[in-house]
């Protein structure tokens, strides 16, 4: 994983600001869990550090680099999972290696293995109407991590499960991403999840977009 700063950063939507001069910095491959009400800029701040989105005000940098443009470093997963569906399983999940010009053969190889590590053997040539919503969620988090990404951003990616496969899931993907520990920010609405999960959870002011806490979480189980 690759450090990641975020300085004074400012967002304004017609005048409005969605975040105003918030700062975090992040180790590299720490677990952040990003956690405020509706409305506090999540989502706008995970837009401006994958370069989705420029700050109004302010810097994004990834290992000492300013974000000036989409990261090509970093893997994404939003709510509801977003698969193609005339491509099947391996192939979805190759989408992202495919769009980074990378060898085909290692990338299957590495693609099979991530969906082995996800509970997901023999799934590989489905499509994804035979797939559950918690597994297609699953299918992404294994496209976002084909490449290798020094970063992992997630939006509420279990937000849309029920409580048990959303429980099954955080204990298989966390595996995943212990292999390869990219620095992830997750944002989550379940305080359960934050605590299971993470180094750090940083909590968020309703308005203006402020850092309102940063909590260190002693954790679960040893994962440093
Ligand atoms: P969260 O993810 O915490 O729910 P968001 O980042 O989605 O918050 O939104 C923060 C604020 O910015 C909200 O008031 C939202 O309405 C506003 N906002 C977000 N994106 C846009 C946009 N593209 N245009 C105008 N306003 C936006
Ligand atoms: P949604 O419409 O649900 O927000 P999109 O698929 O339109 O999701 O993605 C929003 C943006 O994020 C697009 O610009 C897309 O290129 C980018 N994006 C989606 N997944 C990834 C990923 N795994 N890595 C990098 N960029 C991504």
């Amino acid at each position: 994983g690759k450090p990641i700063r975020i300085e004074h950063v400012t967002k304004s939507y017609n005048g409005l600001e969605a975040l105003s001069s918030t700062s975090l910095h992040i180790e590299e491959g720490e677990f952040v869990s990003l956690v405020g009400p509706s409305g506090c800029g999540k989502s706008t701040l995970l837009r401006i550090v994958a370069g989705l989105d420029t700050p109004t005000n302010g810097r994004v940098s990834i290992a000492d680099r300013t974000v000036t443009k989409p990261e090509t470093d970093i893997g994404i997963v939003f709510q509801s999972p977003v698969l193609l569906d005339w491509r099947s399983v391996l192939d979805n999940v190759l989408l992202q290696a495919e769009a980074r010009r990378l060898p085909h053969d290692v990338y299957a190889a590495r693609a099979q293995d991530l969906l082995a590590a996800a509970g997901l053997k023999g799934f590989e040539n489905a499509y994804p109407y035979q797939l559950s919503g918690g597994m297609s969620q699953r299918v992404s988090v294994c496209r976002a991590l084909v490449h290798n990404p020094s970063l992992l951003l997630m939006d509420e990616p279990f937000g849309a499960l029920d409580a048990l496969t959303r429980d099954q899931m955080m204990v298989d993907l966390q595996k995943l991403w212990l292999r390869s520990r990219p620095t992830v920010i997750f944002v989550t609405h379940s305080v359960q999840e934050a605590v299971f999960l993470s180094d750090r959870i940083i909590v968020m002011a309703p308005r203006p977009g402020r850092v309102e806490a940063v909590l260190d979480v002693p954790l679960p189980r040893s994962r440093r």
